[in-house]
């Protein structure tokens, strides 16, 4: 009893903060109890408008989530083709992003998710994309590739996030990220 209690409290956290109930699942699925600072700020913010919103935060505060759960509670599933791109600076930070993400969504019918970096066959990835995914988490150098050869199609993209900008810009992804 105490623990479906405790459960109960921490359920409406997440979902006090504009959140739909699948996305609630996954999150307490995965044994988070109650949104971090910077959760409890951007997400709300992302959840009520569609501006631009720059948030700062060490590394471990929980900001992959911060953006996560509002960019998934705002995708169309009903639609194949791929509506956000999060840029990471590398493929461990990408595969952890898209790792993230599909624990998000677990409980959301439709939804998948792709991650794409340099140094794999991108005909698999191409392969990927073209099966539907609602998002797309990229290395700058391989989504330039992608959009290139148009397996990824900027004109459905109605997110982007930038992870870790600061660190693409001193790994010298500023054309990439200008392009
Ligand atoms: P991040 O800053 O996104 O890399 O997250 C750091 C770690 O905190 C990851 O292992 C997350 O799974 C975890 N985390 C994120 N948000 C929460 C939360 N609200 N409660 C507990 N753990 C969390």
């Amino acid at each position: 009893i105490v623990l479906l209690r405790f459960n109960k409290i921490y359920m409406s956290e997440f979902r006090e903060l504009g959140l739909n109930q699948d996305i609630v699942r996954g999150v307490e699925n995965l044994g988070f109890e109650s949104p971090t600072p910077i959760q409890k700020k951007v997400i709300p913010l992302l959840l009520d408008t569609d501006q631009d919103v720059v948030a700062l935060a060490q590394t471990g505060t929980g900001k992959t989530a911060a953006f996560g759960l509002p960019l998934i509670n705002k995708l169309d599933m009903s639609s194949k083709t791929c509506q956000a791109l999060v840029l990471s600076p590398t493929r461990e930070l990408g595969l952890q992003i898209a790792k993230d993400f599909e624990n998000y969504g677990k409980f959301i019918k439709d939804f998948r998710v792709a991650a794409v970096y340099g140094g794999s066959s991108i005909d698999k990835q191409i392969r990927d994309i073209k099966r539907g995914v609602s998002v797309i988490v990229a290395t700058p150098g391989r989504l330039v590739d992608l959009i290139k050869r148009r397996a990824v199609k900027l004109d459905a993209i109605n997110y982007v996030v930038l992870d870790e900008a600061d660190e693409m810009l001193n790994m010298g992804f500023k054309a990439d990220l200008d392009f």
